[in-house]
């Protein structure tokens, strides 16, 4: 028996901050990073809430770690708040969740509100149980996995993403990407997920060049932003792959961007996980027939599986060029003696993360 749920409440579209007006005579906590404070990026979110009823905590940093959730769980419990607001990428989501699940136990309470408002189109954290928390003295990253994380609402506000410099809007839409791609090709893929993925998959190659290309661009920001949150709840119901547990290792060893990593590795995964190398025509694995029901999808030349799984990747290549995406690692000043240096630890960490199980 399967089941497919969606806990969370979501409100999408131009103008659909608006919703933060229904919250009336509440505490609220609001966690972000810096950069929202400095740009007054964050002004869009207070100009909806009644002065006075909110604190801001801004000290989140990308890849968040250990210690920056110590310090907001420290700020929560000041404020013992009713209502929690995260507001950012994928770290100020994911720092917010730990902080308040950490906070809900000490303080003895479950009547918190939590509302999630992305500003990167990339991990789909506002929909995910997940939260990646960043072990700077072991160097690796360590998610958290329980539906208590999963915020009551997500608001989907384009007007939000429209600052997001182009490179972190082609990093973070690759991550969009490997999202639903891994979450298609799942050991625990199934219909329901399928249609959210296929969906992405559609919106990622439509729009993500489109929203790189002009920031401005509010069509293509606002699919891609639905394209972030369907990939979410898709790999929130199948959980990810390799592509991920490699990429959650080097995150925390190298600190590359996220998305990044995930996209410099996503060809090598396809290619490796579809093993079209040796097979005839009529033997393929469950993965390269899903990677060619992609490619069918995008309307590629699918005359057999293998040439589906070619110009898949061919097709992924082709919008990182677009981009002007790096496709390898010493591209992002990781040192390759460095890298062999812990190749054997990497692997190790990688076999033994949560996503290489459905894989
Ligand atoms: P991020 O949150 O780390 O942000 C990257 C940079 O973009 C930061 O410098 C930030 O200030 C800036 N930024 C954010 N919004 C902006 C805006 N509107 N305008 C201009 N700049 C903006 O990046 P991310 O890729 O969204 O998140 C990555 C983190 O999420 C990683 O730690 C990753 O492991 C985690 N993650 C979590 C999940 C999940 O399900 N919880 C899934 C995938 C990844």
């Amino acid at each position: 028996m399967h089941s497919f749920e969606i806990k969370t409440k979501i409100k999408f579209g131009e103008g659909s901050l608006k919703a933060l007006q229904e919250i009336q005579n509440k505490k609220i906590l609001i966690i972000t990073d810096p950069f929202m404070v400095e740009s007054k990026a964050i002004d869009k979110i207070l100009v909806n809430l009644k002065e006075g009823s909110y604190e801001v905590f801004s000290d989140i940093v990308p890849d968040p770690p250990i210690e920056t959730v110590v310090s907001g769980i420290e700020v929560f419990k000041e404020v013992n708040p009713d209502v929690l607001i995260a507001l950012g990428g994928g770290s100020a989501i994911d720092a917010s969740k730990a902080i308040m699940d950490f906070s809900k136990k000490i303080l003895k309470t479950n009547d918190i509100e939590f509302i999630a408002i992305p500003t990167t189109s990339g991990t789909g954290s506002e929909v995910t149980s997940f939260s990646v928390i960043t072990d700077k003295q072991k160097g690796t990253k360590y998610p958290l996995v329980s539906d208590d994380l999963l915020p009551n609402v997500a608001i989907l506000d384009p007007e939000l993403v429209k600052t997001v410099p182009n490179f972190i809007t082609a990093d973070t839409g690759m991550d969009v990407l490997t999202h639903a791609i891994e979450a298609y090709v799942s050991t625990e893929a199934n219909d329901f997920s399928d249609a959210l993925a296929e969906k992405a998959i559609k919106l990622v190659f439509k729009y993500l060049s489109r929203a790189y290309k002009d920031g401005n661009d509010i069509e293509a920001r606002e699919k891609m932003h639905n394209a972030s949150c369907l990939a979410g709840m898709a790999f929130n119901q199948t959980s990810l792959g390799i592509n991920h547990s490699i990429a959650h290792v080097l995150g925390g060893k190298f600190h590359v961007p996220h998305g990044r990593t995930n996209s410099i590795l996503l060809p090598h995964v396809i290619e490796y996980n579809a093993d079209i190398v040796g097979y005839t025509n009529t033997k393929y694995s469950m993965a390269a027939n899903k990677y060619a029901q992609i490619s069918m999808l995008l309307g590629l030349n699918t005359s057999n599986v293998r040439m589906g799984v070619k110009n898949l990747v061919n097709e992924i290549k082709k919008l990182q060029r677009e981009m002007n995406m790096v496709t390898n690692l010493s591209q992002c000043k990781v040192n390759i003696y460095d890298l062999s240096s812990v190749e054997n630890e990497i692997a190790i960490l990688a076999i033994n993360d949560g996503c290489t199980k459905t894989n």
